[in-house]
């Protein structure tokens, strides 16, 4: 309701003197630069010598523990985007840009002049750049990021920031950014897709399945990932992997599993509900049969969720009327958690040259995993022992095409495991985590 001045008198404030009072309150204190994490001088600077150069000694700043928190405390004094932009935590993601940011700095260092070395590290931001697309940056955002940056690396050094330093950041920084916006300039299709959930199934105690509807049709291939932002961790963007290949209808499917101590999972496991609006982003990854003829027969391994880039693969293979033998070792704890067998069984009832070989850790299932379902009945019974030692077990594959999804530890002991028994490296791809 809009009140007038003196219109009646029942104790409230008449709006125009609420905009008097609130104008009259000296706001600034509470926002943006002056709760700069940089305005107060440190008392221990990162020391700073004239022999370093300079590249170098930008990065000895970036490298400083302290700088992951300051910079993330001077992103969101200056700009509240950044808020949104970034996770409430955002010390995981701003510790990859120190890497990537440390690794550029050195290797431009290390060029010494040969332009091809430096010609790959912006070939890397601007691929960087076409992932950026997602985040929706204006180039104010990447000037505030770029001023941030600035002022906590300027706040670590303290005395010893000079204009040899200034200046190279400043270069430093304006490559970089243009990079990120060329890539993000000749990225195409769009760069962000709003998706509903309509469905979601769970399977066991932490795994859910979650049925969305996108927008519009998002093209990713069978075994790509997909950058996934949810409702209930805001700013934490996740690889998830589609367990059914792209449709007109834009239905996409994910199997996403509790890791226990992560940042998104957990909540998701526990709170995602019909109607909920998830954020898809750029397609990517490696995982593929090769189809070129004379076909090699295919090994895929998945463990726990794994199994959904594989299966979307089957999936798509099943258009297919001619294709290479897939054996697949489906593996996981507990023979309770092998939750995509019933599927998996279908499907190989279909496909003659699809063949199912579940594996799960321990025989039993704990007695809290709640009342035990029968598995169903595959061609090779059940066996029991880890993914790598079932699959090595059987030789070395060297034939193969493989093709590996779990999590990353399971891809570090198979793959240590597969090339020990002799299956040649090249053969093997997976997804890096
Ligand atoms: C290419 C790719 C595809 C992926 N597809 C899927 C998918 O389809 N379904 C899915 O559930 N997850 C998938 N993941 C993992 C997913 O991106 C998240 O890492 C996972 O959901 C945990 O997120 P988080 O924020 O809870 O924990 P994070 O903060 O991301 O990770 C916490 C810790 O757990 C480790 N970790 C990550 N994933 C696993 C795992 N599966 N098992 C054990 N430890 C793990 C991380 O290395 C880290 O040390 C995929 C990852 C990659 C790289």
């Amino acid at each position: 309701m809009v009140r007038t001045p003196g219109a009646d008198d029942d104790g409230e404030f008449p709006a125009p003197d609420v905009e008097r009072l609130v104008s009259d309150i000296d706001l600034a204190p509470f926002l943006g630069r002056a709760v700069d994490p940089t305005a107060t001088p440190l008392t221990d600077p990162v020391p700073v010598s004239e022999e370093t150069p300079p590249l170098l000694a930008l990065r000895d700043l970036l490298t400083d523990p302290r700088f992951p928190e300051l910079f993330a405390r001077a992103l969101r004094a200056i700009d509240p985007d950044f808020r949104e932009i970034f996770p409430r935590d955002a010390t995981g993601v701003l510790g990859e840009f120190v890497r990537a940011m440390s690794w550029a700095l050195e290797t431009v260092e290390n060029a010494r002049g040969d332009r091809a070395e430096v010609e790959r590290v912006v070939e890397f931001a601007r691929h960087l750049g076409v992932d950026h697309r997602k985040l929706e940056l204006s180039t104010r955002h990447h000037e505030r990021f770029g001023e941030a940056l600035t002022d906590t690396l300027r706040h670590l050094a303290g005395r010893g920031w000079d204009d040899r330093l200034a200046t190279t950041m400043d270069t430093a920084y304006r490559v970089l950014s243009t990079a990120l916006r060329e890539g993000a300039a000749a990225g195409h299709g769009p760069a962000r897709v709003g998706a509903t959930v309509v469905e979601v199934l769970r399977p066991t105690r932490d795994v859910v399945v979650v049925r969305l509807i996108s927008d519009v049709m998002l093209d990713y291939h069978p075994g790509q990932y997909l950058s996934v932002l949810t409702p209930y961790t805001p700013g934490v963007w996740r690889r998830l992997s589609p367990s059914i290949p792209a449709n007109p209808a834009g239905q996409i499917e994910f199997h996403v599993r509790d890791v226990p101590g992560g940042a998104l999972s957990g909540s998701l496991v526990r709170g995602v509900g019909v109607g909920d609006r998830w954020v898809l982003a750029r397609p990517l990854g490696m995982l593929d049969v090769d189809r070129t003829e004379p076909f090699r027969d295919v090994l895929m391994v998945a463990g726990g969720t794994g199994i959904a880039p594989l299966r979307c693969l089957i999936l798509d293979m099943m258009r297919h009327a001619y294709n290479p033998r897939v054996h697949l070792f489906y593996g996981a704890r507990h023979p309770g958690d092998l939750y995509d067998l019933p599927t998996l069984v279908d499907l190989a009832a279909t496909a003659p040259w699809l063949t199912i070989q579940p594996v799960s850790e321990s025989d039993t299932d704990p007695w809290w995993a709640g009342a035990r379902q029968e598995l169903p009945r595959t061609l090779h019974r059940r066996q029991t022992g880890t993914l790598v030692d079932v699959v090595t077990g059987w030789g070395s594959w060297a034939d193969r095409q493989v093709l590996l999804s779990g999590s990353p530890e399971m891809l570090r002991a198979t793959v240590r495991g597969m090339v020990a028994v002799g299956t040649p490296r090249e053969n093997i791809s997976y997804d890096r985590p």
